[in-house]
This record gives structure tokens, C-alpha cells and sequence, in this order.
């Protein structure tokens, strides 16, 4: 399974280099329309050293995930973790968080290279070495502060409620992921950025008008340091009903007019009004109970466990092998997410065009953002299927004009 989906992450990167150098120097006449040639060879030259970037890195990660899988290791590092405390399940808590940790530090100097060579060369990079360390340093210790507790009381659970836990242990992560949702911008989210409320003016005044426009009950719009990162822009809202929150980042105002900014957020405010938050949690809930249901019977299974050198029976060992192994099944269901996210990106661009009366800023902005991120304007069709949640740039701009032109908008669009 591992051989199976490394080459089929190979092939559509085979697929997608060769698209990309076939256009190379010749954008189609489109794409031509949308970003100068400089940005265009440019982001030719990004794309492909990306590429190249992920080619090595997913080899190198497929070997890693063999070998921690084939090994013996995991089986070892349980058989002398769990006797420490035979009877209570913290040391089982510790073996997953240990065992994952572990896993994580090979990739490492291939987060580094990428930040600090690739991100560098193209002028993204905008993280210090001293930052980079405290961001993974505070990310450990975050995953040891939240993640202890919620394994222990997961694997605790078949204790107190016998066969039906994994039910249980269902309704705990996702009402620890409802609340995470509210408690990770107001908690989280500060350790690692400076949020701050967008400062009175013309902007501000602007931005709050569309949310009243569009029904948009905002109790506060905040600006985040992303700039102290990484070059790339983004927007994002984050909680729900009265604890919504929109956060633009730093980065996204600096390159942005107001009114492209405008038109950005009336496509955040989009997913909100057409009701893109509760389809994605339903989503999520779902597929978290089918999940622990396979946990569940895996974990009883004779086979998994054995198979792996573990115990049968053992929870711990299931729930981390489902871990390390539930990627090599979903990414080959890439592509249905992806159509599903696509569609509702469509969606929230066309609220965005009906908010702002027209397609033009939120076309503007689209090819501002594209060619300040060196986007790859001209990726291979099975490559975005299954790789892309957000149509590529030409399609969206295909439909955000069309229907304008349809709905009898004066027919400026050629
Ligand atoms: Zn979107």
C-alpha cells in the first residue's frame, strides 16, 4: 500500500512537471491575461523546484513510514512502555505521543531546507531560525499538554463503559474539537501570532458594511502577523455563532486595494452564508465514526496488531498503527474531498460577485494573490483533482465572468 500510493503520488508529479515545462515561456491565452511574464516564468520556476522538492521528500518519506512500521521498533518501544504502569493507561497515552513524536523527527530537515532554502530562494520565507525552533518547540509541548490528557481518557473509556467506548470516545474528540474550535483562536492561536482588532478607518468602515450587507453578524475583524512567517497571504474565519471570528492576514492587506480585500472577504462571509461550516463539520463528524468504529474492530481483529508485531487486543498500538496507516486508504479519496471543497469555492465566489456587484475586484484580487504566491497557473488536471481544493485560477475566473455575462451584466466580459 505504501509502493502503491508513492507511485501514484510520483506519477502526478511526472504529470505535472511535464504540464508545466510544456507550457513554460507559452502561456495559454488566459493564463497570459492574468499575471505578467515575469511572474509567470517565475512561477514556472517555483513550481518546478517544488517539484523536485516533492519528489525527494515523498520517497524519503515513504522509506521512513516503512521502516517505522517494519522494523520493530513500535513493538519494542510498547513492550517496555507498557511496563511501566501494567494496570492504568497513561503509559499507553505516552506510547502513542512518543511513538508519533518520534515518527515526526526524520521529516525535520526537510521542513528546514523547504523554509529556509526553497521558501528563501523565491523571497517567502520570512521565518528566523530562532522562531522556526520555538514554533516546533511550542508545538511539542502543546501536543504533550493537550494531546496526553485526551489519549488517556480515550483509552480509559473501554474501562468504563466496556464494548461500547469507541462511541463514547467518538463524542469526546468531536465535542473536544467544537470546543477546540472556539478556544483555538482566543488560546492557540496567540502563542504563535499577535492577533490585533483592525484599526479604525476607510477599511475597517468598509469591511463592516459588507458584513452588514450580507448578514454577517461580526463582532470583531482581527489582523494577524502572518508577514513574520511567510510572504503568502490568506484570510480565514475561525468558531461559530456568537464566537466567529474573521482574521485577515497582515499580508493580505499590504497587497491587496481595499476593495480586493473587500471582495475577499464577502468569499470568507460566502462559505458562512451558504452554509459550508455545518456540511464540513457533518463531514468531519462522519468520518471520525467511521473512524473509531474501525479502530474499534481493528484493535479486536486477530490479524492488525499481530501483523504488525503488537499484542492483539491492545488499544494503544491500533490506534496508533490507524495513524500511521489511514493515509495510505484516504489519500486515494482525495479527489471526492477535494470536489466537494471545489464546488463550494465556486459557491462562495459567486455570493462574493453578488455581494460586490460584479466580478471585478474579487477577479483582481484572485490574480494579485496568484501571482504575489507564484501559483501554478498551469497545473495538470489530475494533478489539481487530486491534490487542489480550490479550483485553479482560470476556472474560477471562468465562472465568476460567465454567469456575469448570463445574467445580463452588460457584457464586458469577452
Ligand atoms: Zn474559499
Amino acid at each position: 500500500m505504501i509502493a502503491a500510493r508513492l507511485a501514484a503520488q510520483l506519477g502526478l508529479s511526472a504529470l505535472n512537471r511535464r504540464e508545466v515545462l510544456r507550457h513554460a515561456g507559452n502561456p495559454p491565452p488566459a493564463v497570459a491575461a492574468m499575471v505578467d511574464a515575469e511572474t509567470f516564468r517565475r512561477s514556472t520556476d517555483y513550481t518546478l523546484a517544488k517539484n523536485r522538492f516533492g519528489v525527494v521528500s515523498l520517497i524519503f518519506e515513504a522509506l521512513v513510514l516503512a521502516l517505522v512500521l517494519g522494523s520493530g521498533i513500535l513493538p519494542w518501544l510498547f513492550a517496555h512502555m507498557a511496563a511501566w504502569a501494567p494496570a492504568a493507561k497513561w503509559d499507553d497515552a505516552l506510547f502513542i505521543l512518543a511513538a508519533a513524536m518520534l515518527a515526526g523527527v526524520p521529516s525535520l530537515p526537510f521542513e528546514w531546507w523547504e523554509t529556509f532554502r526553497l521558501e528563501a530562494k523565491f523571497g517567502f520565507n520570512q521565518t528566523t531560525p530562532g522562531l522556526w525552533v520555538a514554533d516546533r518547540v511550542k508545538g511539542a509541548v502543546l501536543a504533550v499538554l493537550i494531546g496526553f490528557p485526551l489519549l488517556w481518557a480515550l483509552l480509559a473509556l473501554v474501562g468504563w463503559v466496556g464494548a461500547a467506548w469507541w462511541l463514547w470516545g467518538f463524542g469526546l474528540l468531536f465535542g473536544f474539537q467544537l470546543l477546540m474550535m472556539v478556544l483555538y483562536p482566543r488560546l492557540i492561536l496567540p502563542l504563535f501570532n499577535k492577533l490585533t482588532p483592525l484599526p479604525e478607518g476607510a477599511l475597517r468602515e468598509r469591511l463592516f458594511a459588507l458584513a452588514n450587507r450580507t448578514g454577517f453578524q461580526a463582532s470583531t475583524i482581527e489582523v494577524m502577523d502572518g508577514s513574520k512567517r511567510s510572504g503568502h497571504a490568506n484570510a480565514f474565519f475561525t468558531g461559530f455563532g456568537r464566537f466567529r471570528r474573521i482574521v485577515l492576514l497582515d499580508t493580505l492587506i499590504n497587497q491587496l486595494t481595499e476593495e480586493e480585500t473587500e471582495a475577499v472577504l464577502a468569499h470568507e462571509v460566502g462559505h458562512y452564508r451558504r452554509g459550508h461550516v455545518p456540511k464540513m463539520l457533518a463531514t468531519s463528524a462522519a468520518l471520525q465514526f467511521a473512524g473509531f468504529y474501525a479502530v474499534a474492530w481493528l484493535a479486536g481483529s486477530g490479524w492488525f496488531n499481530p501483523g504488525f508485531g503488537f499484542p492483539a487486543g491492545e488499544l494503544a498500538p491500533a490506534f496508533l498503527l490507524f495513524g500511521f496507516t489511514s493515509g495510505l486508504v484516504t489519500f486515494w479519496f482525495g479527489p471526492l474531498g477535494n470536489r466537494v471543497s471545489r464546488k463550494h469555492e465556486f459557491e462562495a465566489d459567486a455570493f462574493a460577485r453578488e455581494a460586490m456587484g460584479g466580478p471585478g475586484a474579487l477577479v483582481s484580487a484572485l490574480r494579485k494573490l496568484a501571482g504575489k504566491s507564484l501559483s501554478n497557473l498551469t497545473p495538470h488536471p489530475l494533478f489539481s483533482a487530486v491534490y487542489y481544493s480550490h479550483p485553479a485560477l482560470v476556472e474560477r475566473e471562468r465562472a465568476l465572468t460567465a454567469v456575469a455575462a448570463a445574467g445580463g451584466g452588460g457584457g464586458k466580459s469577452e
